[in-house]
């Protein structure tokens, strides 16, 4: 699922996080479900009210730049469709195709692409108005999530595992401060399918099993993808890796949903994201 708005609010003026990402999307998935946006009470159950405030009052002329995280007039409501979609997305076991992306976002500001944390916004409504009692959430973007195990750090009822490169953006994610419910699995620069997915079996599937989580939540990133170019960034995760990343994803919990995090190579995207698909639905 998405939203066709997505490939026009919340412009980032030159950043590879742009509307086009949704674009070549919706391009590729046609029958894509279209979200509704999150109420604002939803958001409320992550983000401090004073920073929703500033969000949502942002006019045509008054736009922010938080560290490297551009908004302007629309970015609210951008950031209320994706977190929305979200929700859907966790209701009904499907994959949010949107942006803005939201890891990196803790509860009181805008962090490195990321508005509103839709996974935590997900989770927490699942919570609240589902029952659901335990929740995973496993990130493999190649960054540290570091906004969802903020939020998530000193709640047992939510675990955070993340698979990520060590050393860059945003220079947290060390495996020095993990506890039952938070697995960092910090990955060294130049490692492909092998060394991630082993990662996963190792230390990720494991720490999930045990936790026996009533649903899991996917932060799926495709920033580890061999054809991506970002700063710093040197994986080599190929469609393939991502397949069987995905598919040991919906093997970890009864219920299984997932939201776009990074993966920014407009001509791969579409065609990864295929192959997470698959692997979610194998
Ligand atoms: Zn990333």
């Amino acid at each position: 699922m998405s939203h066709p708005a997505l490939a026009r609010l919340h412009p980032t003026f030159g950043h590879p996080e742009a509307p086009e990402r949704i674009a070549v999307l919706l391009g590729a998935f046609p029958d894509a479900r279209e979200g509704r946006p999150a109420d604002r009470a939803a958001v409320e159950r992550v983000h401090a009210p004073e920073y929703l405030d500033v969000l949502a009052g942002l006019t045509k002329t008054g736009w922010f730049d938080y560290p490297n995280t551009i908004a302007s007039e629309t970015s609210w409501e951008a950031a209320l469709l994706a977190a929305g979609t979200t929700i859907d997305a966790a209701e009904s076991g499907g994959f949010a195709l949107v942006r803005p992306p939201g890891h990196h976002a803790p509860p009181q500001t805008a962090m490195g692409f990321c508005l509103v944390n839709n996974v935590a916004v997900a989770a927490r409504h699942m919570q609240a108005e589902h029952g659901i009692a335990r929740i995973a959430i496993v990130d493999f973007d190649v960054h540290h999530g570091n906004g969802t195990e903020a939020i998530f750090r000193n709640d047992d009822s939510v675990l955070y595992a993340s698979l990520h490169q060590w050393g860059i953006y945003p220079g947290t994610g060390s495996a020095e401060e993990n506890d039952a419910t938070t697995i960092n699995v910090p990955l060294d620069g130049g490692a492909g399918d092998e060394e991630w997915v082993d990662a996963f079996d190792r230390l990720v599937e494991p720490a999930v099993r045990r936790f026996e989580p009533e649903l899991v939540l996917v932060s799926a990133g495709f920033d580890a993808h061999e054809d991506e170019d970002i700063y710093l960034v040197d994986m080599h995760v190929t469609d393939t890796g991502f397949l069987e990343l995905a598919r040991r994803c919906a093997g970890l919990g009864p219920r299984v949903a997932a939201v776009l995090e990074g993966g920014y190579n407009l001509e791969t995207l579409p065609r990864v994201i295929q192959a997470a698909l698959d692997g979610f639905s194998s």
